[in-house]
């Protein structure tokens, strides 16, 4: 079974917008197993519209469009798709009444192309909106599927995840059930990952395991297909297991878990406190933690010491140290994580350091970042990064790194681990 997401809406050609839906409706896709072989996007246009569901009906058994199914004369996916397929559009009276329902609750007067809205092909599945008033499609053809769904994102995926997803599984798996369960790994790159566990990645059929890197980590999603949910998870342990066994070392979760939430564990359930002095950073390694419930327990507080002049005045970095050193430079990142566990009287102290790029500073390189690690009494412990993103994603990726750092700390130093 393969898919193709057709997004339609002239905003997506101008650069209005960007193409969520087709990311979101992918990595659903990926949970059921369905290969996604394309993503098309088409204005708002019905003649070129009927030439893209041509093509992917050439190429895709399964055919999502995202958008154009609102009350206005630019949404016409769902009357060139009825047309294209030589079928009519029929009201839906649950639709109808809802949106009826909602004008009179509104007090407002309901227009004719409000009435427009629930109109559905006949014979499809109809999937109830209910953050929205357009009802989404299932429609079978041919051995072909069609699915329509609204354009909103906040429409769109309850819709997917909630109406939509459990009639696929149950159409394009005869009855079968498929479940996936995510591993999260920390500290090991895409590649050598994926050569650990090469000999589980060649020889699968079901369960299937399939690696993603993003973001500075990297996941491996197993997915199984059974008579019941109980069948599919016994397959996901046993899989699950061969592959702990070869890279278990480095997982830190699974499925919706985060790097922030499995170290504010950490943090609480040992009774840490921590403390951060960020400079390319500027806050983003806090405000990360900060995200997660309950870290008010464990993070104690932190500085942003952009300038030179800061990392003097607030840590207490000595003058000549940045002469001899640079700001970038291990021995800085060094002492502004000592400086501020002992400013904050914390358990942990980290220190942040680099040239975010695009340009570079002074003789390091756009990219080179300096993260220091203090644990108590320890001499602070340093790490060099050589980044490659842009500027705002080696932040980002410089904040997950350390996350995996202290996560290794403190597994190295025996603490607890949920
Ligand atoms: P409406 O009833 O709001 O008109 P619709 O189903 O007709 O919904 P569109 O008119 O195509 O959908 O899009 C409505 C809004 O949904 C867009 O302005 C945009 O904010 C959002 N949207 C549409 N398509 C996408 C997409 N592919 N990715 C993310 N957002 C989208
Ligand atoms: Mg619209």
């Amino acid at each position: 079974m393969n898919a193709e997401i057709i997004a339609v809406g002239s905003e997506l050609l101008l650069g209005q917008i960007t193409n969520t839906n087709a990311k979101f409706i992918s990595s659903q896709l990926s949970e059921l197993g369905i290969n996604v072989f394309y993503h098309t996007v088409v204005g708002d246009n019905s003649s070129r519209l009927q030439e893209t569901i041509r093509i992917a009906e050439s190429r895709a058994d399964l055919i999502i469009f995202s958008g154009g199914l609102g009350p206005t004369k630019d949404d016409l996916t769902k009357e060139t798709i009825a047309k294209h397929l030589g079928t009519t559009l029929t009201f839906d009276p649950v639709a109808l009444e809802s949106i009826e329902s909602y004008f009179v609750r509104q007090g407002r007067v309901m227009t004719e192309n409000n009435r427009k809205q629930a109109l559905v092909l006949e014979g499809c599945d109809v999937l109830a909106n209910h953050h929205g008033m357009a009802p989404g499609m299932l429609y079978e053809n041919d051995g072909r599927f069609y699915l329509l769904l609204p354009g909103p994102p906040k429409e769109l995926q309850p819709m997917f995840q909630f109406e939509a997803k459990p009639l696929l599984a149950a159409r394009l798996t005869d009855g079968a059930t498929i479940v996936s369960h995510v591993l999260r790994f920390y500290g090991i790159g895409e590649a050598e990952l994926e050569t650990r566990v090469q000999d589980i990645l060649e020889a699968q059929s079901n369960p299937t395991v399939a690696p993603l890197a993003a973001d500075g980590e990297v996941t491996l999603r197993i997915t199984a297909k059974a008579s019941t949910e109980q069948e599919a998870w016994l397959l996901i342990e046993a899989k699950k297991s061969e592959i702990l066994a070869l890279v278990g070392e480095y997982q830190y979760g699974v499925d919706d878990e985060s790097l922030a939430s499995k170290m504010v564990e950490m943090l609480l359930d040992n009774g840490l406190t921590i403390a951060a002095a960020e400079s390319l950073t500027a806050g983003l390694f806090q405000s990360e933690l900060a995200e997660i419930p309950g870290v008010s327990q464990a993070l104690v507080g932190g500085v942003v010491t952009y300038t030179e002049q800061a990392k003097m005045d607030q840590l207490g970095i000595s003058a000549q140290l940045l002469k001899n050193h640079g700001v970038v430079s291990s021995e800085c990142a060094g002492w502004m994580a000592k400086n501020v566990r002992e400013k904050f009287g914390t358990s942990i102290g980290v220190g942040l350091t680099g040239a975010a790029g695009p340009d570079s500073h002074g003789n390091e390189p756009a990219g080179t970042i300096w993260i220091g690690i203090s644990l108590g009494q320890e001499p602070p412990v340093t790490y060099r990064l050589q980044l490659s993103g842009s500027r705002n994603t080696n932040r980002l990726r410089a904040v997950k790194f350390t996350f995996s750092f202290l996560m290794r700390k403190f597994v190295e130093k025996g603490y607890k681990k949920r």
